[in-house]
Formats: C-alpha cells, sequence, structure tokens
C-alpha cells in the first residue's frame, strides 16, 4: 500500500506504520528517524537539522525533499511506503504530489490519526524510544514499559527519552503541528483521499486502515 500517515506528534503514526509493514512488507519512512539517525552520525544531513530538531521547528522543506526523492527511487519502496511525518508542510505535499507524477505513482490514502490533546501530551511525556537506531522500538512507560532496567525488550540497548521530548521542545512541536501541519488535512480532503481515523487503539486503527485502502 502507499499511504500517508498524518497527525500530530505521539498521535501513533510510528507505532501503526510498524505494524502495517507486518501486513503487506511496504516500508515505513519515518523522516524523524532519518534525521536522527543523521544527527547520531554527525553527518551534513545532521549537522544542519539538529538545532531545528531540538527546538521542535521543523526542517526546511528543500533538505527533506532532498532526502524523500532519493529515498522513494530505492527498490524495497517498489512494494509499497507508509510515509510517517512526511509530508508536514503544503509545500511538502505539493512536491510529493509533482514527484508522484513524474515517478507515475500513485497514493492510495492519506490517513488523519485523529487523537485527543490531552492523550497526546499524555503520550509525549510518558513515551521511551530504543536508542538502537536499527530498532527504534516505541516503549510508554504506563502502557507499554522497557524492561525493569530501562532496557529494549527486542536488542538490550536503552530505551530513553527523546531530545525533543521536554516540555518545551514538545509545547513547540505542538504549535508548528497545528501552524504547518495541520493544514495538509484539507490539503488531502480537496484531492479526494482523506480517511479519517479517531481509534486509540493501534491494531485497531491498522485494520481500519487496511479496510480502507482495499475498497
Ligand atoms: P518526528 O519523529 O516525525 O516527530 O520528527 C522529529 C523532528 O524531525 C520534527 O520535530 C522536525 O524537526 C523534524 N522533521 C521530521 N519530519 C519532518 C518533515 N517532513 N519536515 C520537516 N521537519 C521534519
Amino acid at each position: 500500500m502507499r499511504i500517508v500517515l498524518l497527525g500530530a506528534p505521539g498521535a501513533g503514526k510510528g507505532t501503526v506504520a510498524k505494524l502495517l509493514t507486518e501486513f503487506d512488507g511496504s516500508v515505513q519512512i519515518s523522516t524523524g528517524d532519518i534525521l536522527r539517525n543523521a544527527v547520531k552520525a554527525g553527518n551534513e544531513l545532521g549537522k544542519k537539522a539538529k538545532g531545528y530538531m531540538e527546538r521542535g521547528e521543523l526542517v526546511p522543506d528543500d533538505l527533506i525533499m532532498d532526502i524523500m526523492e532519493a529515498r522513494m527511487k530505492d527498490p524495497d519502496c517498489q512494494k509499497g511506503f507508509l510515509l510517517d511525518g512526511f509530508p508536514r508542510t503544503i509545500p511538502q505535499a505539493e512536491a510529493l504530489k509533482k514527484l508522484f507524477e513524474k515517478i507515475g505513482m500513485k497514493l492510495d490514502a492519506a490517513i488523519n490519526l485523529d487523537v485527543p490533546t490531552d492523550v497526546i501530551l499524555d503520550r509525549l511525556t510518558t513515551r521511551r524510544t530504543c536508542s538502537n537506531s536499527d530498532c527504534q522500538e516505541i516503549y510508554n512507560v504506563k502502557s507499554k514499559p522497557p524492561k525493569a532496567d530501562g532496557t529494549c525488550f527486542k536488542c538490550g540497548s536503552p530505551a530513553v527519552q527523546r531530545a525533543d521530548e521536554t516540555e518545551e521542545a514538545i509545547k513547540q512541536r505542538l504549535t508548528t503541528y497545528n501552524e504547518k501541519t495541520s493544514p495538509l488535512i484539507d490539503f488531502y480532503k480537496k484531492e479526494g483521499l482523506l480517511v479519517i481515523v479517531k481509534s486509540l487503539d493501534s491494531k485497531e486503527i491498522a485494520n481500519e486502515i487496511i479496510k480502507a485502502v482495499k475498497k
């Protein structure tokens, strides 16, 4: 399947994307993960992105489009992809549309994970992420804690709080979402691709998406 996952930070895009990859082998493409790996590696992209990310602001569109154009040409994307955290602005959505036209691809749907703000805030402050860049399993200290010593069940690396999950950065990320990303809901509605999902249960959400895409 070829879908865009929309929703505020903490809406569950990453968790749902991971469940969907198990369904049909579509690959999860998370611009946030790509950028965090670049910051960790200390490469050119990472150096350019680091400051924006730590402040909870968006990385400039041209940097993101360079990453995505290259990534979508990779052979594993031919099976399908789950875009997690991209597009994040109207110019990114328009550039993606043009890119699809150029390479002769079509989106199946844009899924909006509609989660109340109080749930989002609670999730972001309690979220822990495996620090191993090849794993990045997502935990929650309340509902899905890591091992008692704080390490990941899958790979044993420490599960940590992300640098942009301080209260201040979270507030900024939500403001950025409301200003820059939420207009995409209307954009995809006009494109006839919008599907709204209101469930808070990731397995239920994944099943709803599978049903919507099959239609
Ligand atoms: P995420 O893990 O998707 O919440 O992304 C973490 C951070 O990476 C965001 O707060 C942004 O600074 C940056 N980022 C991720 N995806 C994008 C994007 N599509 N456009 C601009 N910045 C992005």
